[in-house]
């Protein structure tokens, strides 16, 4: 597949491909452009160029472009979901749950589209004021490969509806699916250069697209350490940035929750898109009084979970995403049971199935008795391990659920409200589920506190992050 500038399909200046494979089988489906800092500079032109005529089209005539590129994306959904399960490795049903989500991002801020509006301010003396929002100019977003669909919605949609004009620098491993949707906007009746796909390295293509003067606004999903550099070059340029970083989720299931509940949240929670979402389960308190129960529960249940190619029906787990994603779970196992950090339950070792030494597969795993030293606890774990700890009351799970530097999301699993509230309270965290964990709309702010970054995505609020405020005194 080519890069997309200027609404056209596009080579690399350096005429440079590389490879983006299946993680089911290793097989290589496809090759893209590496794109460079000329193919950058290329990309934001175009946007700077389309900038005037998308900025002058009304809010509600954007909102019509959207509302058609949603309704081609749900009318193809079927071959989206296999082209994003083939280079992601989710389940087709996950992966057609994320397109869904796509389409209605798109939608929500459709509806937003003529709800964009400035204040009239009656000022002392003789006179008034006004606000007016204009867009910024040029937006980036850099994405990673984990939620590759439903990311690129939330940080095109919001800038476009604002009437900024864009360039995405997409994950590496996940492209196709990015240059496919910036596709159907185009279809959808988007002007040449209004959305531009730039593929390539994070270091060429990423860093270039941060430096590049004439972007106003970079948004960065990914991990800690790259948002860190990204921030960096990004201060430097004083640009605006919103960082949707790691995460190390706690789940505290209280003596008093629903068990049943609890395990399938906890099944979801962690191993949905085979553990690597940011907001998955990644840490598990459980009150020792129920602790034996419930874990028997889990442990059924992880057990009944099908490992297998997502492209197959009867798959609940797909594989790892990449070799370095499943080099890194097979280090924590060597490491837990070198230094006898823990019990593993289930779990632990690649599956064995026809063609799994192929993939990056491993089976979802448990392990209990984890010292609150252990990097299970400390690291994110991005993968299907989940390490679980039994603890006396909520006290001592609140405080070990805030022992971390990350603070994307946590869950609290009980009927008591005072549980409840101590939770939603003192819970470190942008998002706190109450029975329940993973769920995130277009409709709410989505964000982390401490190193998960800072900004947030999502919710009416986050117009105004893609819009400059103006003031004009005016004087009768
Ligand atoms: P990553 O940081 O390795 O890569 C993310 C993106 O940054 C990719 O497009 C990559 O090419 C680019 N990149 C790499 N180095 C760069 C550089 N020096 N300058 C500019 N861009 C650069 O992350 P990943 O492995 O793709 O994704 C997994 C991580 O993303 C996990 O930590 C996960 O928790 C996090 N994540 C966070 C959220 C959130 O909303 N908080 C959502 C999804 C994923």
């Amino acid at each position: 597949m080519k890069m997309q500038i200027n609404g056209k399909a596009a080579e690399a200046c350096g005429g440079e491909y590389f490879d983006v494979k299946n993680p089911a089988t290793g097989e290589i489906i496809d090759q893209v452009p590496k794109g460079t800092e000329d193919d950058i500079a290329l990309a934001v032109e175009a946007a700077e160029s389309a900038f005037k005529g998308w900025a002058s089209t009304s809010p509600q005539q954007r909102g019509i472009v959207f509302y058609r590129a949603a309704e081609i994306v749900r009318r193809k959904k079927e071959e989206l979901a296999a082209l994003l399960t083939k280079e992601q490795g989710k389940p087709l049903a996950e992966a057609r749950g994320e397109l869904e989500g796509f389409a209605h991002v798109l939608e929500y801020y459709c509806g937003l589209a003529g709800s964009l509006r400035g204040d009239f301010v009656p000022v002392p003396g003789n006179g008034y004021a006004f606000t007016v929002k204009n867009p910024l100019g040029v937006c980036a977003a850099i994405t990673p490969w984990n939620m590759p669909a439903l990311i690129m919605g939330w940080k095109i949609a919001p800038a476009l509806i604002s009437g900024n004009t864009f360039v995405l620098k997409p994950a590496s491993n996940t492209p196709l699916i990015n240059l496919t949707l910036a596709s159907i906007f185009y279809e959808a009746g988007l002007p040449a250069g209004v959305l531009n796909v730039v593929t390539g390295s994070g270091e060429t293509a990423g860093e270039s697209l941060v430096r590049n003067p004439d972007v106003r606004k970079i948004s960065f999903t990914g991990e800690t350490g790259t948002g860190k550099r990204v921030a960096e070059i990004a201060a430097s340029g004083m640009k605006r940035v919103t960082l949707e970083l790691g995460g190390s989720d706690p789940m505290i299931v209280c003596d008093d929750a629903n068990l049943e509940s609890a395990v399938s949240g906890a099944i979801r929670g962690r191993f949905y898109n085979c553990g690597q979402t940011c907001t998955a389960v990644k840490r598990l308190y459980v009150f020792e009084s129920v602790a034996e129960e419930f874990i028997k529960k889990l442990e059924s249940g992880v057990k009944n979970l099908k490992v297998g190619n997502g492209l197959d029906k009867n798959t609940d787990m797909g594989p790892l995403n990449n070799r370095h994603q499943l080099n890194f779970i097979k280090e924590l196992i060597a490491e837990i049971e070198e230094k006898e950090e823990g019990k593993i339950i289930t779990g632990g070792k690649v599956p064995e199935f026809e063609g799994s030494d192929k993939g990056y597969f491993f089976e979802p795993t448990l392990v209990s008795d984890v010292p609150a030293e252990s990097r299970l606890l400390k690291e994110e774990v991005f993968g299907p391990l989940l390490p679980i700890v039994t603890v006396k009351n909520l006290d001592e799970a609140i405080e070990a659920a805030n022992r971390s530097n990350y603070g994307l999301g946590a869950s609290i699993w009980t009927k008591d409200l005072d549980r409840i509230r101590t939770g939603c309270e003192q819970l470190n965290a942008g998002i706190i589920w109450v029975n329940q964990h993973l769920k995130v709309a277009p409709e709410v702010p989505f964000g982390g506190v401490k190193e998960s970054g800072f900004g947030r995505e999502n919710g009416p609020d986050i117009l105004s992050e893609y819009m400059e405020t103006r003031t004009i005194m005016l004087k009768t």
